[in-house]
């Protein structure tokens, strides 16, 4: 058994003289580094590359949210990576690069799509599934036989990445479930003392995790949705799928990105959406919101700038303009989080439109809302 925190540890001091004897202990003391994107500093840097390259995690930032880095091609590190997160392995690992052409190192061969993704998105928050070449190992990406390959739009990543060997497989930095890490505080919250560094760059601008899109099949296939929207990639695909799990709510089929099938992007009390027309769906909202209230609970609403004023509860998060998608993506885990901070027991939110950015923003709410939506 490995424990890699306070409370874990506490818990093991617990387990009989016999177990006792099997607990290896890692309480590590990690460094959290503040790293300006204008200005990062080279030794830090290097310092992390090396972290890296002997085998450790670091933390850091990208455009899309925190990523827990190990090197991709050590298969030590990736375990490491699903026990830092309490991650089930059978969950892959993105592989990130600093430059296009080193996909060619890890993957069988390159379609003549990635090309043009990569060409067309690259730096971006696209993530591409291909057949693996030899030297990536399995452990890496979860057992499969491809791998997940996505070159980072953020200097401190593209620095970080380069020098620690140009392969770093990295999840989001946040335990397994919880809302992915937008701010370095919240890597600290979930990762102290289980990995070696934390690079803090600041906020990630984009806050949701890159879209996913499966390479290996005839007609290319989303498996996540994100930034990078469907209209952006059949405008230079042409055909392209959806995984039909992405927005069902009761679809019985497994998704084919495995990370998707879990329990996700969590608050640790009950988030409801309500969808339908806009005018009950404030009333639902205010009546849920004054029950709950007079039952006891703490409540709390997610609104657009326009509507703040029409609910009461005990904390009320804005998204920003009513229109504004890439704004509730930007700080929809955020508000997760300081719903957590808040203790706050009862969520409300209204549904969004599920075209663009509206798509990834809908199929993270519903998994962080337990698929609970009311129709009115
Ligand atoms: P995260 O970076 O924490 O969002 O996790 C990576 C996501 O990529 C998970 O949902 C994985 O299931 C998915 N993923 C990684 N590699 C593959 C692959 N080879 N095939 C399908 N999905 C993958
Ligand atoms: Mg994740």
């Amino acid at each position: 058994m490995v424990c890699y925190n306070y409370n874990e540890l506490l818990r093991c001091e617990a387990a009989t003289k016999q177990k006792k004897a099997e607990i290896e202990v890692y309480i590590l003391d990690t460094k959290w580094v503040k790293i300006p994107a204008e200005k990062a500093d080279k030794h830090v840097l290097k310092e992390a590359g090396e972290i890296i390259q002997g085998g450790g995690l670091v933390a850091f930032p990208t455009e899309t949210v925190y990523g827990l880095g190990g090197d991709a091609m050590n298969p030590e590190s990736a375990k490491k990576i699903y026990a830092a997160k309490g991650r089930p392995s059978d969950n892959p690992l993105i592989v990130h690069i600093c430059k296009t052409e080193d996909m060619e190192k890890i993957v069988r061969e390159v379609p003549k799509q990635a090309y043009v993704l990569a060409e067309r998105f690259w730096p971006g928050p696209l993530t591409m599934i291909m057949k693996k070449a030899d030297c990536v190992p399995k452990e890496t990406t979860g057992g499969l036989d491809t791998v997940a390959v996505r070159l980072p739009d953020h200097p401190v990543a593209l620095a970080f990445i380069r020098e620690a060997g140009g392969f770093v497989a990295a999840p989001s930095a946040n335990t397994s479930g919880r809302p992915s890490p937008t701010l370095g505080k919240y890597v600290y919250e979930d990762m102290n003392g289980r990995i070696e560094m934390i690079l803090d760059g600041g906020e990630v601008g984009i806050g949701v995790e890159s879209t996913i899109i499966d390479l290996t099949e005839d007609i290319p296939v989303v498996l996540r949705p994100g930034y990078v929207t469907w209209e952006m990639l059949q405008e230079v695909l042409g055909e392209v799928c959806l995984d039909p799990t992405m927005l069902e709510i009761d679809c019985q089929q497994a998704p084919k990105a495995p990370g998707m099938k879990y329990r996700h992007y969590a608050p640790r009390g009950e988030l409801v959406i309500v969808s339908g027309d806009r005018e009950k769906v404030s009333d639902k909202i205010g009546q849920l919101l004054t029950e709950k209230r007079e039952l006891g609970f703490k409540t709390g609403v997610i609104v657009s700038k326009e509507e703040e004023h029409l609910y009461r509860a005990d904390s009320v998060k804005v998204t920003g303009d009513r229109t504004d998608m890439a704004a509730v993506a930007r700080n929809l885990f955020r508000i997760l989080r300081e719903f957590d901070d808040e203790n706050i027991d009862c969520m409300y939110v209204q549904a969004f439109p599920k075209d663009g950015i509206g798509q990834a923003v809908m199929n993270r709410m519903l998994k962080a809302a337990g698929h609970r939506i009311i129709e009115v």
